[in-house]
């Protein structure tokens, strides 16, 4: 075979030195023309092998190992001079670089694996530590906070992420808690001094009246004074185990069916006889001629009473209460209105909290101290019908509560003891 090159052209030379180092040439029956002893050594091709290629269109590829060298193997076909006749040419190149290169990476991969992992896990470590510290800095600032220093907040840390929302979550919960402890505090120091205040003076009544009563008057009028305050005594005691029944729970409205109409009426008949006392004008009106729905008559009967009452306890003679029952569509609405002495709007937020009394003012119809448990029971008797309970008020113009009441509250069970009377 003829190699047609450029004797001046380094790149030409260098390349046909190359191939002519591994090649061979065989006619169409696979018998082998010419070829290196490079790649004589490595075998010649098989015949078979030979005319798979002179009958393909595509080069063929092989490996072929020589002398511990690798060898690419690319092997197609070619005519001679006159195209007459197909030859079969394979020529190699050595993988020897490529070998080197594949090794050296197979080394750097082995060398960096575990380079790669230290530095993955320090940098993880890092970043989960980053992360986390907030996290602990929250725990830690909880863990801080207890039933006596509620007032202890988690400092906000001013980013707009899911721990900022965690810990307005958290701080909001806590003000929850702070609240409920106040006034479960304040209760208990209310209850203690509602308590007290009696028992104080039916003490010094019954030690008077031991070092100077002489007459067996003298002896029962001691007695039937104190007896009063005993009786206020028990008063508080039963209204407040009443309402804290009702507040856990215990007591569920017995429900049947009632005419609203007809029970405010028969309330506020109740109290004309109080309301002359006072010189207070005291009306029912309602436009429906019934409004039925199913309530707790017992529990309504008290509501009615503690709001009519109020409004005749806190009404000066010559004023007027007015007493109204309408249906207002899928609700009953009792309104009772007066033209009392009102309320501060500093003092309304709190007129439902159990002993809440607005200070310093003198109660016309009844001389009687009122407990401030009276809208306490209200206020959960109108919840517990699934109902709501508005009051409007203007100091010396005069108060209106507006009660509203589902027809058919969802709630059934026992009733309420009906021995107490826990009206204010
Ligand atoms: P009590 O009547 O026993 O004091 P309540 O819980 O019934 O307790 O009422 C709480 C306070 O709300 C009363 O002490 C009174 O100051 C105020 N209040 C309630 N109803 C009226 C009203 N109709 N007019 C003016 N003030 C009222």
């Amino acid at each position: 075979m003829l190699w047609y090159f450029d004797l001046q052209d380094p790149d030409e030379s260098s390349v046909s030195a190359r191939v002519k180092s591994v090649y061979m040439i065989a006619d169409a029956n696979g018998v082998v023309k010419e070829g290196s002893p490079t790649y004589q050594a490595m075998g010649y091709d098989s015949p078979a092998y030979i005319r798979s290629v002179l009958n393909s269109s595509q080069p063929l590829w092989q490996e072929k190992r020589g002398a511990g060298i690798h060898y690419l193997i690319r092997a197609f076909y070619i005519y001679n001079d006159d195209r007459t006749h197909k030859f079969y040419l394979a020529i190699g190149t050595p993988l020897t670089n490529n070998d080197k290169v594949l090794t050296e990476f197979t080394w750097l991969c082995i060398a960096l694996i575990p380079l790669l992992t230290i530095l993955g896990v320090a940098t993880g470590w890092v970043v989960a530590g980053r992360a986390l510290r907030p996290v602990i800095e929250i725990a830690t600032a909880a863990q801080r906070i207890s039933g006596s220093n509620l007032s202890l907040r988690i400092p906000e840390r001013k980013a707009k992420d899911e721990l900022e929302y965690l810990v307005e979550t958290f701080n909001d919960m806590i003000s929850r808690l702070e609240q409920s402890f106040i006034q479960v505090r304040q209760f208990s120091t209310d209850v203690s001094h509602e308590l007290r205040t009696p028992i104080t003076i039916v003490r010094g009544q019954l030690e008077v009246a031991l070092f100077t009563a002489e007459t067996a008057e003298q002896y029962r009028d001691a007695i039937v004074t104190a007896m009063g305050d005993v009786e206020r005594l028990s008063q508080i005691v039963r209204a407040l185990l009443l309402l804290s029944q009702a507040e856990t729970g215990q007591v569920i409205l017995q429900l049947q069916t009632l005419d609203l109409v007809e029970t405010a009426r028969n309330i506020t008949e109740q109290f004309e006889i109080p309301a002359e006392g006072a010189d207070v004008t005291i009306s029912f009106h309602s436009d429906s001629a019934t409004c039925a729905g199913e309530f707790d008559r017992v529990q309504i009967e008290r509501m009615l009473s503690n709001l009519i009452s109020n409004a005749v306890k806190f009404t000066p003679p010559g004023g007027e209460v007015r007493v109204g029952v309408e249906q207002v569509n899928d609700h009953a609405e009792i309104a009772v209105r007066d033209t009392g002495q009102g309320i501060a709007p500093e003092h309304l937020p709190h007129i439902f909290d159990r002993f809440y009394r607005v200070r310093g003012r003198e109660e016309h119809a009844s001389p009687e101290k009122g407990l401030g448990l009276g809208l306490s029971f209200v206020n959960w008797i109108v919840k517990a019908h699934g109902g709501t309970i508005d009051v409007t008020s203007e100091p010396g113009k005069g108060t209106t509560f507006i009660v509203r009441l589902p027809f058919h509250p969802d709630v059934a069970g026992p009733t309420v003891p009906q021995d107490t009377e826990p009206n204010s």
